[in-house]
């Protein structure tokens, strides 16, 4: 798949080479190439051509013209720079404070509550004794969800019946936490099929009650455009840390995290791959550039 777009380029270079003049006409044409491979994967117009603008400069300034496989290096070119953009070096959550705390946002259906439990899972498995706590008011299926999940992955869930404050749920669970040596604290919270403004005050004001050390962004990577709006949104309201991309063994080619990190500038930390707890890598930048390329 990754010759895809390689062999691609090389011949629109070598069409343009045969054409005998060789300027920076013809390299715009190659850029268009790729700026369409983009789009095709899914990621936005509007960073798609920022993208492919820097892409331009790089190429300029390294002979691409007259290379022996112009379309190879092209690629190449193509895939550091989108390495580059999606951050260069996986990053890590930040897990401090006694107990850590670990907030996490996104629509309902998002794969939050999913991700709440493999999260879990990956953080007692470093051997850390964690506490899941259910901060959906509204939907007592969701605190049953995650009861399910922590009796799967062996992780006590935290949840009070009846509370329809969030606020006060979340403190509560960080002082039963402290009471019974628990070092990191997740907190799942209410997500509703679009962005509304109650959400969003609910969840701010979870976020400067507890202060966590770090807030996560869930967002499911098929939603494509709206990917990236969603994104914006909440990180306006939030300013969170960093994000968590699911649903990726979908056939989804990726592109959202590639839009969602040029728009809101801030790291994705991991990625979703299925429905079971085991399903979590963290992000690897170079992996993702290779599975927009296609
Ligand atoms: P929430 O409403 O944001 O808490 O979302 P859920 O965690 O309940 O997930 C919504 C649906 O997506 C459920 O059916 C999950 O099993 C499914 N799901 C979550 N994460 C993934 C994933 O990475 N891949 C796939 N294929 N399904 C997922």
């Amino acid at each position: 798949m990754f010759d895809n777009l390689s062999n691609k380029l090389d011949r629109a270079i070598k069409t343009l080479k045969g054409q005998g003049s060789i300027s920076e006409i013809n390299v715009a044409a190659t850029i268009k190439e790729i700026r369409r491979a983009l789009v095709d994967a899914d990621v936005n117009y509007k960073v798609a051509k920022e993208v492919t603008d820097k892409i331009k400069d790089a190429a300029m300034g390294r002979d691409v013209l007259t290379a022996v496989s112009p379309g190879q290096l092209m690629v190449k070119i193509v895939y550091d720079e989108l390495t580059e953009l999606m951050g260069g070096e996986k990053k890590d959550i930040v897990i401090k404070g006694d107990p850590a705390v670990i907030l996490l946002s996104g629509l309902q259906g998002s794969g939050k509550t999913t991700f709440a439990g493999k999260l879990a899972s990956y953080v007692k498995k470093q051997g850390r004794n964690t506490l899941l706590v259910a901060c959906d008011v509204y939907r007592p299926a969701a605190i049953d969800q995650l009861k399910v999940l922590g009796e799967q992955i062996g992780v006590e869930v935290y949840s009070e019946v009846g509370n329809k404050n969030p606020v006060e749920i979340s403190r509560n669970a960080i002082d039963y936490a402290r009471k019974n040596g628990k070092k990191v604290v997740i907190i799942d919270t209410a997500g509703r099929l679009a962005v509304d403004e109650q959400m969003m005050r609910e969840i701010e004001a979870v976020k400067s009650a507890i202060n966590p050390s770090e807030t996560l962004f869930v967002v499911d990577s098929m939603t494509g455009q709206d990917a990236v709006n969603t994104a914006k949104t909440f990180n306006d309201r939030l300013n969170f840390d960093g994000v968590v991309l699911t649903k990726l063994d979908g056939d989804s080619r990726g592109g959202a995290a590639l839009s969602i990190r040029a728009v809101v500038e801030k790291p994705i930390k991991f990625i979703s791959t299925g429905e079971k707890m085991d399903a979590l890598d963290l992000f690897y930048p170079d992996r993702m550039a290779q599975r927009i390329l296609g």
